[in-house]
């Protein structure tokens, strides 16, 4: 089959090699520079944007912030309907549909201005998180506000754009299902990822180790089920989770919901039968989906930093990816895959090795 990758970054580099490893062909269109390239090129392909949609059998994006635009140029080879893919990519209506779904998800309200926005905090007596509508990625175009903070400065910098006020959770865990959806209605996850974010951005996920509930588990899968099926989604779907209260009373509140492969599913490049990009494309050309027999893994990101070190290159447990990015602070730039033995370790290695590999701030 023929694939159009709407996306040239890491993520559509990655969807590429797994188009290639299936016999299928590929090419990328990038939206910042409106160029259509090979995989793994710099230079342009003769095609246009036009002519790569009427070569593809199958659109499919490394992110979903691609625009009305695009969307509208591209749609016809979508394998999701294009008003579904549209109710994802506006926090305003993800959260709305999450409601209608009623799989629970932080309290939110939407405002469309500067004065809307005031309004809200004026009336507000606890900690929020202040999130536009869209394109936000790695915790940009987000604001924390609690009572007592200056309402009129935060309003007006958050307000230009429309956007949403979200209870502040407070959670014990992040987590993260990944799972695809074939045309069929099947439905195959990968385990309940645990990620920890350091300033916004994801610095490392862990995942295999039996660390969550069988209960839990079943639960992110539940929600995944539910959603996908509600959108008839074909591919790929990540929902971001806060895990909130103990023992009995512990649950999920969707966070977000990313209708593509997720950093928080790099580690099944190591952990995983068949990884998440492998299984992106597996659904997007029809094939059934297979069981995934899973090794317990830690993915940290390399972030800011312009190299890996070479103890992790020479590590046979660790398995290192480079996008080829210029390194600037807080930029993801490569990430590294560590076999482990229990989940305590994965821990252990996490944090020694994010300080080596991250660089947040300039
Ligand atoms: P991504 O790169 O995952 O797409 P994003 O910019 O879309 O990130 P979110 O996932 O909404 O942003 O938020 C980034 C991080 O900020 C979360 O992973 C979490 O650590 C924190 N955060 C976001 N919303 C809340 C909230 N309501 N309560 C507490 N922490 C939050
Ligand atoms: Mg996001
Ligand atoms: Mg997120």
């Amino acid at each position: 089959m023929k694939i159009l990758i709407l996306g040239n970054g890491q993520l559509g580099q990655m969807l590429g090699k797994a188009v290639i490893q299936q016999g299928h062909e590929c090419v990328l269109y990038s939206d910042r520079l409106d160029l259509v390239m090979a995989l793994g090129s710099q230079q342009p392909l003769s095609m246009n944007l036009a002519e790569a949609n009427e070569w593809a059998d199958v659109t499919t994006w490394e992110h979903e912030h691609l625009g009305e635009e695009l969307v509208a140029k591209t749609a016809d080879k979508f394998l999701v309907q294009p008003e579904r893919f549209n109710r994802l990519v506006d926090r305003r209506t993800q959260k709305a549909l999450c409601d209608e779904l009623e799989i629970p998800t932080s309290a939110w309200k939407a405002y469309e201005n500067v004065a809307e926005l005031s309004a809200i905090l004026n009336a507000c007596d606890h900690a929020v998180v202040i999130k536009s509508a869209k394109g936000g990625y790695d915790g940009k175009g987000q604001w924390r506000w609690r009572p007592g903070d200056d309402i009129a400065a935060v309003a007006e910098d958050a307000g230009q754009r429309p956007g949403i006020v979200e209870d502040m959770i407070d959670f014990t865990d992040e987590v993260s299902v990944v799972g695809a959806r074939s045309h069929k209605g099947e439905q195959r996850c990968f385990p309940l990822t645990l990620n920890v974010h350091t300033q916004g951005i994801l610095s490392y996920s862990l995942a295999g180790a039996e660390h969550f509930s069988k209960e839990l588990e079943a639960l992110a899968k539940e929600h995944h089920k539910k959603l996908t099926n509600a959108l008839d989604y074909v591919g790929v779907l990540a929902i971001e989770f806060f895990v909130v209260g103990e023992g009995d009373n512990q649950h999920l509140l969707v966070n977000e919901v990313a209708p593509r492969v997720h950093n928080s599913g790099h580690w099944t490049m190591s952990g995983a039968n068949c990884d998440q990009f492998n299984l992106h494309i597996r659904a997007i050309t029809g094939l059934p989906l297979p069981d995934l027999l899973i090794a317990p893994t830690l993915m940290v990101n390399v972030i800011g930093v312009a190299g890996i070190p070479e103890a992790l290159w020479e590590a046979a447990a660790a398995d290192c990816h480079w996008y080829g990015k210029e390194a600037r602070p807080g930029r993801k730039v490569g990430h590294v895959n560590i076999m482990i033995d229990s989940f305590e370790r994965g821990e252990n290695l996490a944090s020694s090795w994010a300080e080596k590999l991250q660089l947040l701030v300039g």
